[in-house]
């Protein structure tokens, strides 16, 4: 299929470049040192990942240890609910741990493995990246040291006694605001000290390349399986796939399976608290042009043209920027990214609950909103949404902040 000029038969061979971008997004700024260690990882990647061994000992990984395939579920009661749209979750929540975020997790891991690295190092905000990563540190037998805002620390306990239960090593960051962008900059520099023998994991298609790439390709497998069981039980492709963004590793993951079909595609931001800089974090449809963390994408900016305070419920979305593989993308118009506020949010978290027997995480319910939004829309088709993970870290906090509706 082309569009505006691109031939997304080819897609995947030709983006990102050589170089690492995507269009003009992406791309490798870190300080020299750090540039040689990301050409071993970019060499690594493409000798020991792309090799037989690699995929079999991976794809057993998958079936035997993960779960997966995770399957597709037909949300019955609540299509019928809302008129003649057809909704499909695509259940990436039953995943060992939780969520998607272990895709790219055990993949890393394996690399760290063949590479022959005996650290894993990361950073975390929530908890859910470093729970995700500390599970296949203890998986490969790799040592693991997460690092993570002092307030961070505080309100994320039960993920913090996770990490600790599976041997990781939480290093308390405690400069700046000490959350999440602090405990990024912590670990890259250790990184930088420590590159000869550990391995930095990023938690999503975010970073300088090859992460994005990476961390997409081994996401992929979730659109791979997508697209075969949505034929399979359809006879048909759907006609529009919605995942939330935050970084965008779960959408990019489901995306990748959609790209070149006749399928319309969402991302989908979180809104939070409306539309003022400081209450929202949606980078692709607020943001402008900006580097951080090692990459050129779109970013949310404060009037110095620093990365900007952001919020969402859901601490797992409120990052300034988004990958710059979703910033592309977004320019090229072949995905369309959008918004669901707070309440909406909540609002998908019970319907789904109540409808279906089925607790979604507060970042997927973002997915489900739109999803019901589409639906009503819509006269007739299919939605199938990425359902990125479940809920039960979520509970306490909607119940306390929000009671039972
Ligand atoms: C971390 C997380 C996200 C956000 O990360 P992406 O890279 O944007 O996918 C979404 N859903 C769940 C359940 C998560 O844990």
């Amino acid at each position: 299929m082309n569009f505006n000029g691109i031939a997304f038969d080819t897609y995947f061979k030709n983006y990102p470049d050589e170089s690492g971008f995507f269009g003009k997004y992406g791309g490798v700024y870190v300080p020299d040192e750090l540039k040689k260690a990301m050409e071993e990882i970019t060499d690594a990647y493409f000798t020991i990942c792309k090799s037989s061994k690699f995929i079999a000992e991976l794809r057993k990984i998958r079936r035997e240890f993960q779960g997966r395939p995770t399957p597709i579920s037909y949300l019955e009661r609540l299509s019928n609910s809302l008129g003649n749209v057809q909704l499909y979750v695509k259940r990436e929540d039953l995943n060992h741990t939780g969520a998607h975020k272990l895709n790219h997790c055990m993949g890393e891991g394996l690399l760290a493995k063949y590479m022959g690295k005996k650290k894993i190092i990361a950073e975390t905000g929530a908890g859910q990246h470093g729970v995700a990563l500390a599970t296949a540190a203890a998986y490969f037998g790799l040592e693991c040291d997460i690092y993570m805002g002092a307030v961070d620390i505080k309100k994320q306990a039960p993920n913090v006694a996770r990490m600790k239960i599976l041997g990781a090593n939480v290093v308390e960051v405690t400069h700046g605001l000490a959350t999440l962008k602090e405990a990024v900059d912590a670990a890259f520099e250790a990184y930088g000290r420590e590159y000869k023998d550990a391995i930095y994991c990023i938690g999503s298609v975010l970073g300088p390349h090859p992460f994005p790439m990476m961390v997409r390709d081994f996401q992929s497998v979730v659109g791979i399986e997508a697209r075969a069981q949505f034929l399979e039980m359809t006879g048909e492709l759907p006609d529009a796939v919605v995942a939330c963004v935050g970084g965008g590793s779960n959408a990019m993951g489901i995306f990748s399976g959609f790209l070149n079909d006749p399928v319309d595609i969402y991302g989908i931001e979180p809104l939070g608290r409306g539309e003022k800089l400081g209450d929202h974090a949606a980078s692709l449809k607020y943001g402008e042009e900006g580097i951080m963390h090692g990459f050129n994408s779109l970013m949310l900016k404060d009037e110095n043209g620093e990365p900007a305070p952001v919020y969402s419920v859901a601490s797992g979305l409120d990052y300034p920027s988004s990958g710059p593989e979703h910033a592309f993308l977004h320019d090229l118009g072949r995905v369309k990214y959008d918004v669901i506020n707070d309440e909406e949010t909540i609002d998908a978290f019970f319907t789904l609950s109540r409808m279906e027997g089925i607790i979604p995480a507060i970042e997927s319910a973002h997915a489900v909103a739109y999803g019901i939004k589409l639906a009503k829309q819509m006269k007739k088709g299919s939605v199938l949404i990425n359902l990125s993970g479940r809920g039960d870290k979520d509970m306490d906090y909607v119940i306390e902040k929000y009671g039972i509706r």
